[in-house]
């Protein structure tokens, strides 16, 4: 069969039955088109305000089927983008008409408890990793939702849980198998090809696609005191100032995250207080059980909470809390950016806001993630943002199509709103699908954003992985230094 598919500078490509055909020969694994039934499923990504479709997508096998997509793509000039867990609310995992190389199939996880290392395949989901590595009483450092892929995480940063204690998840990244532009498959690390190893710590997919990433792991758990106290919206003021005490001095064992929204109809809520505003915290400590316990004694005391349920618990459980309330296939659009504190001005606005939510599922949420990623240098790795102490994420989502201008609008008057609190960093991973070269500059910063921009003219000279958050944007030139005068 003759397909067509968007070349990489936009127009169409040819591409014969003999080709496809040789395709499918040298690939193993599922070469779909748009006739091939699973096809509707796997174009879809988790932000149903993404609706493309990909010409052809093919599912990998493993690094070789990487590799002979990577060549096509190359050969034919072909545009291409690189799903993983396809959480990424702009939608990079899907192009138009190009091809989208699947990973989700590589879902292996090997631990070394010993060493303390996870090997997990580009394809997983957090919760593969988390329910091997917890098998042996260890944790790599992931996100707060289960179903989210590692890869797009980790190379555009990650944080979650354990960020307080350990740094971003790329901080935590020992090695990756990296299949280049060139259908090159490198191993990068401290010692092999640093510079890409560097490059992939943060620098998202512009420079490769990773087949495999190593982890160092901590020991977490199994069980961790955690979960979520609840109380009524009246009270977020209270509730606020109480989380700005906690939050303030707490050891790095506890990471607290404090969300405004509307209560949903959840089992742990109680029904008087479904579809009303609430203020929530969740809060996961680590640590000495007994220790969380006197920590969050006084949280307890805050008010007329409406729900408690922390308790020891799996971390496993912990990791997956959140998830029933970002399920694929609603319409999402987010606004964010990094702060160096919350000030009671800012919460004063956030609970503003948050009085003016327009859908039930959207909600304002504040991540501590304060801690060992102050402490390591500026570029360490390009996820940088060194003098971050919380991520505020204003997290609209709602149904029905004709519901976006409301929503997008009320997320983007609270971003406005919020933005004099900035640190004036964000983070590349919350980047909307509109968000251009200012919005990723905010992201990494002058300095590492040239330095990526350098790294993408040596590992992707033509730039191949162009369906992403680009580095390659023009950057003003460097103002030449001021001569010295003696
Ligand atoms: C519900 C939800 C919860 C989230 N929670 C957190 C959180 O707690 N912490 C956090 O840090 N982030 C969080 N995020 C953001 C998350 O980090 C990004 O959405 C990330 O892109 C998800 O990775 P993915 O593999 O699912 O991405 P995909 O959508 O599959 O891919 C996104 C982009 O990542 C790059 N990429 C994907 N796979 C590879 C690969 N194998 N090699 C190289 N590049 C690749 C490509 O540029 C690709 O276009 C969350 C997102 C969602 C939707």
């Amino acid at each position: 069969m003759k397909v067509e598919l968007t070349g990489m500078d936009g127009g169409m490509v040819d591409i014969s039955p003999e080709v496809f055909q040789s395709l499918k020969t040298v690939f193993r694994g599922p070469v779909l088109t748009p006739d091939d039934a699973p096809y509707e499923e796997l174009r879809k990504v988790w932000n149903a305000m993404i609706d493309r479709r990909p010409g052809l997508i093919v599912r990998c096998t493993g690094t070789a089927d990487v590799v002979q997509a990577v060549r096509f793509a190359r050969e034919h000039r072909v545009l291409v983008s690189v799903r993983s867990g396809g959480h990424n609310i702009a939608g990079l995992a899907v192009c138009e008409g190009g091809l989208m190389i699947d990973m989700s199939l590589l879902r292996g996880v090997w631990v070394d408890p010993v060493q303390r290392v996870a090997r997990a395949q580009a394809g997983c989901t957090l919760g593969d990793v988390d329910r091997e590595t917890q098998l042996h009483g260890l944790a790599a450092v992931l996100g707060f939702v289960s179903a989210t892929g590692i890869a797009g995480l980790t190379v555009g940063g990650g944080f979650g849980y354990l960020t307080r204690r350990h740094g971003w998840t790329c901080d935590t990244v020992l090695a990756m198998e990296v299949v280049t532009s060139d259908g090159k498959v490198l191993r990068a690390s401290a010692g092999e090809n640093s510079d890409l190893y560097w490059a992939l710590r943060g620098g998202g997919g512009n420079f490769g696609i990773v087949t495999s990433f190593e982890y160092r792991l901590f020991p977490v758990g199994p069980e961790i005191l955690g979960g979520a106290i609840a109380w009524r919206g009246e009270d977020a003021k209270q509730v606020f100032d109480a989380y700005r005490e906690l939050t303030d001095g707490a050891p790095r064992e506890l990471t607290s995250v404090a969300v405004l929204r509307i209560a949903p109809p959840a089992p742990w809520l109680p029904k008087e207080v479904h579809g009303k505003p609430i203020a929530a915290i969740f809060v996961c400590h680590s640590g000495d059980t007994e220790e969380g316990e006197v920590l969050l004694s006084r949280l307890r005391k805050v008010g007329q909470p409406v729900a408690d349920i922390v308790t020891r618990r799996p971390y496993t459980q912990m990791q997956s809390l959140l998830d029933a309330t970002q399920p694929k296939g609603r319409r999402y659009y987010w606004k964010s950016h990094y702060l160096a504190g919350v000030s009671p001005e800012a919460i004063e606005i956030a609970i503003a806001h948050a009085g003016r939510i327009r859908s039930p599922h959207s909600a304002i949420i504040f991540f501590q993630i304060q801690g060992a990623l102050n402490e390591l240098p500026a570029d360490h790795s390009p996820a940088g943002n060194r003098d971050a102490a919380y991520v505020i994420n204003i997290t609209a989502s709602w149904e029905k199509p004709d519901d976006d201008d409301i929503n997008v609008r009320w997320a983007q008057d609270c971003f406005e709103a919020t933005r004099s609190y900035s640190t004036g960093g964000t983070y590349i991973n919350f980047l909307t699908e509109e968000e251009g070269a200012d919005r990723i500059e905010a992201a990494y910063g002058r300095s590492i954003l040239q330095r990526l921009a350098a790294l993408k003219r040596k590992y992707d000279p033509d730039d191949f992985f162009r369906h992403t958050k680009r580095v390659s944007v023009t950057l003003p030139a460097t103002p030449a230094p001021c001569p010295t005068t003696a």
